[in-house]
């Protein structure tokens, strides 16, 4: 196991914005993680499991507590014909192309998504009106008193960027997947025609979390997906300090170098605000917000608990 003290979550998290974490443990076993909590719990201190930290904004002031990453031990993928075990730590596009690889198809809509298979799991994350689930068979977990437990995929509660995991706060280990045979230069060519979709329309230069609101079914039938609303109401390319809403796509709120949690948080409580006001609907956040003391809230909680 390897501890690391005082990491700068500006450097370290996707959207670069956060002050220092006390601690990040990174495991490569079941033994180490277990090992990794009985430190935690001797000094008293919170913690949570991170995957890429690709959906996460965290304080300006850090986190007093542990975040634990899976580390190479738990970044392997078992193709058994159409089956495949893979561990929660591996880095998913690289897993996607290992499924193209070996003539596997199902995944391709993930290729984009710069997510551990721990957090897609999690957030049962996808594009392409496709979500993670749809070809998953079970999902291997830990709780936090060592219990390990397999759920099929009937008992994951997965529905649109959520699952069971969300509620239970217990460790995603692995997964088996069931993929379908196909021409690999087919795969191929369908990844390579959703990159270059995703890089037309999403802004790839500048730190984001992806997508910060989420998509209700209702509010696009009237007005659309989150990021047209907000360019509706107004706001593309709005900025607070050192972030503002993306230019090129108004659901994507970029870190222009310098951004705080506050700077985010702000834009974001904005949004909710123009867009309640002007359509009645209330935009919910995809992205999640980690406390100073180690809790996990929806980002758009955070951000009325801001200004409110
Ligand atoms: C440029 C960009 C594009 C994106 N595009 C998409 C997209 O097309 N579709 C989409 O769905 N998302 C997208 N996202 C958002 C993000 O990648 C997903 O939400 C992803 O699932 C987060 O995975 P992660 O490994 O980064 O998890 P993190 O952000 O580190 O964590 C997210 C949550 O998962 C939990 N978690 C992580 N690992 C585990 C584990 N092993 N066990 C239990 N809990 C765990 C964490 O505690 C946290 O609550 C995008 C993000 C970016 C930056």
């Amino acid at each position: 196991m390897n501890i690391y003290k005082n990491v700068s979550l500006k450097q370290f998290s996707y959207w670069r914005v956060g002050g220092c974490a006390d601690f990040v443990f990174v495991v490569n076993s079941i033994s180490e993680l277990k090992d990794a909590l009985d430190y935690l719990y001797k000094l008293e201190l919170p913690f949570l499991i991170i995957g890429n930290t690709s959906n996460l904004l965290f304080s300006g002031a850090g986190v007093r507590g542990g975040l634990i990453k899976l580390g190479p031990g738990f970044s392997y993928c078992d193709f058994k014909h159409q089956v495949v075990t893979v561990g929660a730590g591996i880095y998913l596009p690289y897993f996607v192309r290992q499924c193209v690889n070996n003539g596997l198809s199902g995944l391709e809509h993930l290729i984009g998504v710069p997510a551990t298979l721990g957090g897609a799991v999690y957030m049962n994350a996808g594009s392409q009106r496709k979500s993670l689930s749809e070809n998953i068979l079970s999902v291997d977990s830990i709780d936090k008193k060592g219990n390990l437990i397999t759920r099929r995929e009937s008992d994951c509660s997965f529905s649109y960027r959520n699952s069971i995991f969300q509620l239970n706060s217990e460790f995603i280990l692995s997964a088996k997947i069931k993929l379908q045979s196909k021409s690999i230069s087919l795969i191929r060519r369908e990844c390579l025609t959703i990159l270059r979709s995703r890089n037309k329309k999403f802004p790839r230069k500048k730190p984001s979390c992806g997508s910060v609101f989420i998509s209700n079914p209702v509010m696009y039938d009237t007005y659309g997906p989150p990021g047209k609303i907000i360019e509706d109401v107004g706001l593309k390319g709005f900025k607070i300090g050192g972030a503002s809403i993306s230019s090129q796509h108004a659901n994507f709120i970029v870190n222009e170098g310098d951004a705080t949690d506050i700077d985010i948080l702000s834009l974001i409580a904005i949004a909710i605000e123009k867009v309640k006001n002007q359509t009645g609907f209330q935009l919910k956040s995809e992205a999640k917000y980690v406390t100073e003391d180690c809790r996990l809230m929806n980002a758009d909680a955070a951000a009325l608990a801001l200004i409110n």
